[in-house]
């Protein structure tokens, strides 16, 4: 279901029990809250007169409350057997009082003495003629015309109270008002009823429709800028104005697309970066096979050295990127055991050499004492191998790349600095991400994916250890990183032969 619909059928119910409430106390409970009103106004119109029982004034009081509660009034003083009618004010001048029989008289008068001194009843005027309690005018018409004088039909409240005067008398207060039939009332009311109802129904239907559309608007918008995103077009902007929650589907959506375009754009150079760095030793194997296999005499160990060269080359990029994609897709749990990291740095330096020789390179190695560590050794070696490759690849003139083991507090550190240009500050944050690049001609070695360092990032960050860089421009880099020492005591008791 859509919004605007859910919202419609919530605002519908909602007007729909306002209604029900509002209609149970208007017009259900209608009669009931006004005979409460009227007998209120019966037991008060009497606790005043009673007040004034016996009194000179009693006449002017039963008036004054005659009219202000709209009752008609009767006081009888009972004498034995007698009653003698002392008071009696019909405002309406129709009352049931004003025309009451001795036998009425009597039988409230009973019935008040049986409940303890006061008695109310309430029954229609018709029923009070067939009972011969009350003189009706319409008493004397013909029985099947009785009725058609709808004053029958009105009920009548009567109170009677019995009380003493100060002076030991006795006294019946009579009170008695005419209900109003509330039918026509209750009748107006359902009709208005049914107006309102048809009112507020359009209301919520426009308002469910305003505030859908406030709601739905940002959605449909993000909706169609997600699917010209899905189309590859990086540059949509989604925006949520309004509501909090949209606004921060909005941004997320913004951020992804961002994360998206940034990798678009990253996989793109790296095919090109690859790409690159693939034609370059596959021309020079085809350039040499060519060479030997047409020129007689060009078989020579140098040139099929150069072809193995440019094919180890080849082999070490396809690895890097084999390894960077294994590493990301988690796949490469690491296995951890305890080596010696000390005699495994020498040993990497010691591969170099070689290439040290020949290019003319001084590596040094420094460390004052063998350090065991607990880490995953083929991972740990492909960090060095990366960062000394880097080092060579960037350092300056003198070419010389020194590497450091420094033990902290429970730390080894191995640094690796060169003496090259350094990486501009604006640069840092970037170079470990994969295939990032600082934009540069001077290399030495044409081999260069941008991975190396991202492989060093994720293989650190999966044992959990603190890594770094610190470099300048001309000043030369130092690319670091910390593994945890086992404590001195576990150091101690090592055993070498365990490597
Ligand atoms: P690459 O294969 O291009 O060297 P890396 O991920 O190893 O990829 O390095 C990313 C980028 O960081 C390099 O392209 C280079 O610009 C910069 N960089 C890495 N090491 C050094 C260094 N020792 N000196 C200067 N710049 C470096």
């Amino acid at each position: 279901m859509s919004i605007r619909w859910e919202l419609f059928l919530y605002l519908a119910l909602f007007i729909v029990f306002v209604l029900a409430v509002v209609w149970l106390f208007q017009v259900k409970l209608l009669d009931k809250f006004y005979e409460s009103i009227k007998r209120r106004e019966l037991t008060r119109a009497a606790d005043t007169i009673e007040e004034h029982i016996g009194d000179s004034s009693l006449h002017t009081i039963a008036y004054q409350n005659a009219v202000e509660y709209g009752v008609c009034v009767m006081v009888l003083r009972i004498e034995g057997m007698n009653a003698v009618e002392l008071v009696t004010v019909d405002v309406s001048g129709n009352s049931v009082l004003s025309n009451i029989t001795e036998k009425y008289v009597t039988e409230l008068y009973n019935k008040a003495k049986e409940q303890g001194g006061e008695y109310i009843e309430k029954r229609t005027k018709g029923e009070l003629a067939d009972a011969g309690f009350y003189y009706s005018p319409f008493f004397f018409l013909p029985q099947r015309d009785r009725y058609a004088d709808s004053d029958a039909n009105i009920e009548s409240t009567i109170l009677i109270r019995l009380v003493k005067s100060p002076g030991g008398e006795k006294y019946a207060i009579m009170l008695n008002v005419e209900m109003t039939p509330m039918s026509a009332v209750v009748s107006m009311m359902l009709l208005q009823y049914l107006w309102i109802a048809i009112a507020l129904i359009v209301g919520a239907l426009f308002l469910a429709l305003i505030i859908s559309k406030n709601i739905s608007r940002p959605i449909e918008r993000m909706n169609s800028a997600a699917k010209s995103l899905a189309t590859g077009n990086y540059d949509v902007n989604f925006s949520g104005a309004g509501f909090r929650e949209t606004r921060e589907l909005a941004d997320t959506l913004n951020y992804a697309a961002r994360e998206l375009s940034k990798n678009d754009r990253l996989q793109k150079k790296l095919i090109a970066n690859v790409s690159h760095d693939l034609r370059t030793p596959l021309a020079m194997i085809i350039g040499y096979g060519e060479l030997i296999r047409d020129i007689p005499g060009e078989n020579t160990p140098d040139n099929i050295q150069a072809i193995i060269d440019e094919a180890d080359r080849l082999s070490q990029l396809v690895s890097d990127l084999l390894d960077l994609s294994r590493l990301q897709a988690g796949a490469g749990q690491p296995r951890i055991t305890r080596f010696n990291l000390t005699e495994t740095v020498r040993d990497t330096m010691q591969r170099y050499e070689k290439l040290a020789r020949a290019g003319g390179y001084r590596i040094n190695f420094w460390s004052d004492r063998e350090v065991y560590v607990t880490a995953d050794r083929n991972m740990i070696l492909q960090v060095l191998y990366n960062l000394i490759n880097n080092a060579i690849n960037y350092t300056g003139e003198d070419r010389l790349v020194r590497v450091v083991q420094s033990v902290g507090d429970h730390v080894v550190r191995i640094s690796v600095t060169d003496t090259g240009e350094g990486i501009p500050r604006e640069h840092l944050p970037y170079i470990w991400d994969r295939y990032y690049k600082v934009d540069k001609i001077h290399r030495r070695a044409a081999v260069g994916t941008g991975i190396g360092l991202s492989i060093v990032k994720n293989v650190l960050e999966l044992h959990g250890a603190r890594y770094g860089v610190d470099s300048a421009p001309g000043q030369g880099s130092t690319f670091w990183f910390e593994l945890p020492l086992p404590l001195p005591d576990e150091q101690d008791n090592s055993d070498p032969s365990e490597n």
